[in-house]
């Protein structure tokens, strides 16, 4: 049986009001899950993790950079008494879906896991494994439309 997916539409004017819908949001996304962030470079991903990583207690906003070239990082937090791994990828710079192998993805999706993966869409076994999507696009100046849909 499969269930409809829900879907969460968000409009904001600056970062620091992208920091205060990933706040909320974390509170919906339950381990274990993988999402994709989509947008464009600048588009606001990283931002929005800093709001997700400081609702579940696991780093300060400027704590949270881009994994860019480490690919990923990983931070230690807690949902409602539970604890929660937030990892944050940033495959941007990888173009090969066996280098992807090699970060061992599926032992990262451990059942305390919130895998945030930016450009994860690019490759299918991060499409696979997916089970929502946050799309974030630019209205113009500092405006974006957060659509968050959790299968
Ligand atoms: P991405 O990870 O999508 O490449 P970042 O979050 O690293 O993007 O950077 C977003 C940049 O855009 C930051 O410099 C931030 O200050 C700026 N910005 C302006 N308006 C917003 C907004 N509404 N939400 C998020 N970032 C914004
Ligand atoms: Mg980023």
């Amino acid at each position: 049986m499969s269930k409809e997916p829900t879907v969460h539409e968000y409009e904001t004017k600056s970062s620091a009001g992208t920091i205060a819908i990933g706040r909320k949001l974390a509170n919906v996304l339950t381990p274990p899950r993988l999402l994709i962030l989509t947008g464009d470079l600048g588009a606001g991903k990283t931002t929005l993790v800093k709001g997700i990583a400081t609702a579940l207690g696991a780093a300060d906003p400027d704590e949270v950079t881009s994994p860019t070239f480490t690919l990923v990082h990983e931070y230690s937090g807690a949902l409602d008494g539970k604890t929660v791994k937030l990892l944050h990828l940033d495959l941007y710079r990888l173009d090969a879906e066996r280098q992807l192998d090699a970060m061992g993805i599926d032992d990262m999706l451990t059942s305390d896991a919130v895998v945030l993966v930016e450009w994860g869409e690019k490759f299918k076994s991060i499409r696979k494994r997916a089970d929502g999507e946050i799309k974030i696009t630019s209205e113009g100046g500092d405006a974006r439309k957060i659509v968050v849909t959790l299968n």
